[in-house]
């Protein structure tokens, strides 16, 4: 585990590059700036599901590497919430603007997550306390204020209405919530159990909103 979290630097370093890579081949002409629109909608999307699958099938030496990926975790849903919000905005200082509110969201999760997180019980886990409240409070607004801005640009059409109503029940099923679910028929101790149902119903709805924005890109050629 140790080697992932000393791979971490040179993964970003090369997201970076690519990056740039990407930026000046769309400034240069050589690439639709949708595209480029679409690849940061995939790009964010796959840095969470990188950052989830480490978190969660991963053997961590430690508490404070489980922490280290616990809290890359939370602060890649903010930028995955961000991602499809991408494809709609033309104006590059408009996509800029919401680039910097992503990271703002971003940020004030970081600063929102308790260093002891990982060591909480799970009787602390059903309390919110106002760290974690303000932090829920701050991250529903903007998972909100994305959904709309995707449905304004999309017309509010089929694809966008499965997906909203996706997301909307897994966010019913995120761990804030779910922890004072009672146990379902189809949960195994030690298999599966509301956090998988969570992470099953948000790939379903990515799924929709992928679509939607792979729509877009089509109708735009
Ligand atoms: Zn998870």
């Amino acid at each position: 585990m140790n080697h992932l979290v000393s791979s971490v630097p040179s993964v970003v370093g090369r997201l970076l590059f690519l990056f740039i890579g990407y930026s000046c081949a769309a400034l240069g002409g050589l690439l639709p700036k949708l595209w480029l629109r679409f690849s940061a909608l995939l790009g964010a999307k796959l840095l969470s599901y990188f950052c989830s699958a480490v978190l969660h099938l991963y053997p961590h030496p430690s508490v404070e590497i489980f922490n280290v990926w616990l809290r890359m975790d939370l602060v890649g849903i903010c930028f995955a919430v961000w991602a499809p919000t991408s494809v709609f905005l033309d104006d590059a200082r408009l996509w800029l603007l919401h680039f910097a509110c992503a990271c703002a969201v971003a940020g004030s999760t970081h600063r929102l997550i308790d260093s002891k997180l990982a060591n909480a019980s799970e009787s602390d886990l059903k309390r919110l306390d106002r760290k974690r409240t303000l932090r829920t409070v701050i991250n529903t607004l903007y998972f909100l204020w994305c959904l709309v801005l995707c449905g304004i640009g999309y017309d509010f059409q089929h694809l966008w209405i499965i997906g909203a109503v996706i997301y909307s029940i897994g966010f019913f099923l995120a761990p804030p919530f779910s922890r004072r679910y009672p146990d379902m028929p189809w949960h195994f101790k030690g298999l599966n159990g509301w956090h998988e149902d969570f992470h099953l119903t948000v790939a379903l709805a990515d799924l929709a909103f992928i679509m939607m924005a792979y729509d877009v890109l089509q109708a735009a050629e």
